[in-house]
């Protein structure tokens, strides 16, 4: 796919058919971690106020457009670095749009009640806690342990907070270098503790600008290790939890577990605001501009501050399809038929072929499924996926 910065760019009017997601992306982090390639900057507080002022500002532009959202999604960066700012732009998105779902992330030096309780008025019903581990000597290798304080003190924040929302979700990683199976054994045991209701275990992911950086603070990532790791996580969890995929693991007993962090699953379409957003709406991929302050001085002037966009055609559309679709664990053959109007079999003999024949999907009735192979082929495809973006992020920064 050939995804090229263009003059003008532009968005798919806003009808509203079908179920959208309103991703809304807040980039600003107190301190960066080393490994991270997320698009993120550190915080500077009238930097960060005109860019909530902004955001603000963009979604009008959108509500404007016709378009309207059934949830909405934070992410950073930090979310909650402003609580205050976070909860005006959360209560205007709710009056502009159909907002049911509200899901965000933090950080664990942010469960306090100074900012969980405007979250709790601004209607958020799932908090995801970026946690990576609990082992002390890996969280000081992330130079987190000062920002966040030890894993038992994360731990005992984690069970402090359970039950203020529908989903309590722990954001972990595994396959840092200096990570061993024992330290992973201790993070299973510590969730286990928690009892926490949402788990997501992603891999790391080390975008080509990051990679250094990693190598020499953490040590080389072997990534012959990740299958293993995330058997053995996998395996482990499942007698608690079930997939919502194939690295999100919600408690089976939950009922209220609807939205996982990967939202691309469960929303076909979803926009992207922010600076360097990507969205994905009725077939148009497209991303804002990287550049916070041109972020800021193009909605200022009433402009959706698009950089880029790019048309998919049948073929890549029923692809993306397929990919996001297995990743939330099965795919209904005839739904997407019928959403496409054609015979898939013609765009999907291949990919379907290829899977089974390595033992990644099995097909009962008319749904494909992934296998316990297949959900590690999509663990690794999502990385690669996540990788690709943060790459071309840094290429448009660049
Ligand atoms: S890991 Fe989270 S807190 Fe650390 S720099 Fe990345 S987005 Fe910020």
């Amino acid at each position: 796919m050939t995804f090229s910065p263009q003059e003008s760019p532009a968005l798919p009017p806003g009808n509203n058919k079908g179920k959208r997601l309103l991703y809304l992306h807040v980039p600003f982090c107190e301190r960066l971690c080393p490994y991270c390639s997320f698009n993120r900057v550190p915080f500077e507080e009238k930097l960060c106020r005109a860019y909530f002022s902004a955001l603000r500002k963009e979604i009008l532009l959108y509500r404007d457009k016709g378009y309207d959202f059934n949830g909405v999604y934070v992410g950073g960066g930090t979310p909650t670095v402003l609580v205050d700012e976070l909860e005006a732009v959360l209560s205007l998105a709710r009056e502009c749009f159909s907002v049911g779902e509200i899901s965000v992330e933090t950080n664990p030096d942010h469960l306090t009640e100074v900012r969980l309780a405007p979250l709790e008025r601004a209607g958020v019903k799932r908090l995801s806690v970026g946690i990576q581990s609990f082992d002390d000597a890996l969280l000081k290798a992330m130079d987190r342990y000062d920002k966040y304080g030890s894993g038992r003190r994360i731990a005992e924040r984690m069970k402090s907070v359970m039950g203020r929302f529908d989903t309590l979700n722990a954001d972990m990683m595994f396959n840092f270098p200096s990570q061993t199976g024992a330290s992973i054994e201790n993070d299973l045991d510590t969730l286990a503790e928690i009892a926490v209701d949402q788990v997501t275990y992603y891999p790391l992911m080390v975008s080509d600008s990051t990679r250094r950086q990693v190598e020499q603070k953490l040590g080389s990532v072997d990534e012959r290790r990740e299958y293993v790791y995330y058997r053995r996580i996998s395996r482990q969890l499942l007698k608690e939890y079930r997939f919502s995929s194939a690295w999100c693991f919600s408690r089976k007993t939950a009922e209220a577990v609807k939205i996982v962090d990967e939202y691309v699953v469960d929303y076909d379409d979803y926009a992207g605001l922010g600076s360097g957003s990507i969205g994905y709406l009725a077939g148009v991929c497209y991303a804002n501009t990287f550049d916070i302050e041109d972020y800021i001085d193009r909605v200022e002037k009433d402009r959706i501050p698009l950089m880029a966009s790019r048309t998919f055609g049948i073929r890549e559309r029923i692809h993306y399809d397929f990919l996001m679709k297995l990743f939330g664990g099965s795919l209904d053959l005839i739904a997407l038929g019928k959403k496409y109007g054609v015979s898939l079999f013609r765009y999907l003999w291949l990919p379907i072929f290829f899977f089974r024949l390595v033992g990644g999907i099995e097909r009962r009735d008319n749904r494909l499924f992934l296998t316990e192979r297949g959900r590690y082929h999509w663990v690794v495809m999502m990385r690669e996926f996540f990788t690709a973006v943060n790459n071309f992020r840094d290429f448009c920064r660049s």
